[in-house]
């Protein structure tokens, strides 16, 4: 009896010894690790969960921690910075099927809605002083590899005219652009070839492009650095509660409903975490309607009928080679056929996409790459628009999705009508990325102020849906 109780607590000493070494060992090289990968801009995006338990309760939860969810965490904390908690929730912290980090990066103003204009020269604003806004102690300021480089729309006598009405919009809000006749468009990108095109727009301040992913990562080490809780997690349940209110002039009550918790289902792992808050803001990209489902969004009555109108749909970027291209003098080149594409680096690799009409859209089933549309559509709109092109050779590709809203391809950044507590940053429609500060900082003013500050949104309101009404861009392609 009594040797096996010695042997049990000598067991029991040893195994909580070894447990303790672990312990300590794991410590250490999670700091080692942690210091090295703050340093190195290209580690993998697995330093950004904070410690994969959420805390007990708090204020906000951020459903997303893409370039939306981490611009909304990182804007929160400027404008409250002690005695709020903001958690994150993202089921892939890695991001590899994220458009954050797998889009073009393209910033540009040549929008006709004025928010869309806005927001641009916002974000054009912040990412020049990114290295003083996003800089955190002890590790260098962010670069995000900004090229600054015009996007050259092109128009056909067709869109002749729009692209005339977009520029005086543009030129209004502070766009600086200039309208291009053929003649000129020759002289200065003898490259083009500008059969078929009557005007060309470009863009002379505040456009270009950057590597998303090294913005991504620098919100999201300022948030965490400002006390920004991220978790890797789904979240896949809400708790909700349904209240009677009775109304002053009416025998029959309102009901307010509000979300009380969220459940974050923990990762490979049945265990599911239920954490009290205040907020929910829905920064899901393109499964935001998936999110907004599980709330009964779109299935209820009355406004609760109105579903999100947020899909993932599928776009491609295509890397070509070729020593012949054109050469610095490249801007971001937007055809009238909804081609695009633009110079990678300097050693001849250029990235190319387009728009599929509605009748091609790729089905979404798996992320492969459709090449032979690359051949068929993609690649014969390119050759045609720059010869120079003709025997370029595929270098790789890659697919995604952008959270597409079906309605109107415009934001919608909003309170929903019935639950009162559940917030939207989606549907951008595949211009999140350039946009990601300006609907930061607008959000966090809604959620703080309970009205927009200085970037008013309100135009990209849900209650457009329950109306049935539309904002469109006038589009030249
Ligand atoms: C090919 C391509 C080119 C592009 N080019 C440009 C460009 O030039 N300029 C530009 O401005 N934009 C561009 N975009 C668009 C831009 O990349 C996206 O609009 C933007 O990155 C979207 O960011 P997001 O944070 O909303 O979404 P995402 O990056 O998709 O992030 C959403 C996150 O939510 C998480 N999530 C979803 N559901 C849950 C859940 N239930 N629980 C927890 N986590 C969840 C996901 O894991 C994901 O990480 C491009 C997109 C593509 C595909």
């Amino acid at each position: 009896m009594m040797s096996a109780r010695i042997g049990y607590r000598f067991w029991y000493h040893h195994r909580n010894h070894q447990y303790l070494q672990v312990l300590r060992h794991n410590s250490f090289f999670k700091r080692v690790k942690n210091e090295m990968e703050a340093k190195n801009p290209f580690a993998p995006f697995d330093v950004g969960i904070t410690e994969n338990r959420p805390p007990d309760e708090v204020d906000i939860v951020v459903v997303g921690g893409g370039v939306i969810g981490s611009s909304v965490a990182y804007f929160l904390k400027t404008l409250v910075s002690t005695g709020m908690r903001v958690l994150v929730v993202d089921k892939d912290p890695t991001y590899t099927r994220s458009s954050s980090l797998l889009s073009l990066g393209g910033i540009h103003q040549q929008f006709s809605i004025p928010e869309n204009i806005q927001m641009s020269l916002y974000s054009a604003h912040f990412l020049r002083n990114i290295k003083e806004k996003l800089m955190v102690d002890g590790i260098d300021p962010p670069d995000i590899h900004f090229n600054p480089q015009g996007h050259l729309f092109l128009a056909t006598e067709e869109g002749a005219e729009t692209l005339i009405d977009n520029c005086s919009i543009q030129s209004k809000f502070g766009a600086k652009s200039v309208l291009m006749s053929q003649t000129q468009l020759k002289k200065k990108f003898p490259w083009l070839n500008t059969d078929g095109i009557e005007l060309g727009r470009y863009g002379i301040e505040n456009e270009g492009w950057f590597d998303p992913g090294r913005l991504l990562q620098a919100f999201k080490r300022k948030a965490i650095s400002m006390g920004v809780y991220y978790v890797h997690g789904e979240v896949t349940g809400f708790k909700v509660k349904h209240q009677a209110i009775a109304k002053e002039e009416s025998y029959v009550p309102d009901y307010d409903t509000r979300i009380e918790r969220v459940e974050i289902t923990m990762p490979n792992s049945p265990e599911v975490i239920t954490v009290p808050c205040a907020i929910v803001v829905n920064a899901a990209g393109p499964e935001a309607a998936d999110l907004a489902r599980l709330l009964y969004i779109g299935s209820g009555e009355g406004e609760m009928a109105v579903p999100l109108p947020v899909e993932p749909r599928k776009r491609f970027a295509f890397v070509i080679n070729s020593l012949n291209g054109p050469g610095l003098e490249c801007p971001v080149l937007v055809d009238p056929s909804g081609m695009c594409f633009r110079r990678d680096g300097l050693g001849g690799n250029f990235i190319c996409s387009m728009e599929p009409g509605e009748e091609e859209e790729p089905s979404t089933g798996t992320l492969n790459v459709d090449y032979d549309w690359f051949n068929r559509k993609v690649l014969p709109s390119l050759t045609h628009r720059v010869p120079a092109l003709k025997n370029a050779k595929m270098h790789h590709a890659w697919a995604t999705f952008i959270d597409y809203n079906t309605v109107d391809q415009n934001p919608i950044v909003s309170r929903h009508p019935v639950i009162p507590n559940f917030f939207f940053a989606n549907g951008l429609s595949g211009n999140a990325l350039q946009h990601a500060p300006a609907i930061g900082r607008a959000m966090s003013e809604l959620l703080v102020e309970g009205a927009f500050v200085n970037i008013d949104l309100a135009v990209f309101d849900f209650y457009r849906f329950v109306v049935e009404k539309q904002i469109l861009e006038r589009k030249v392609v």
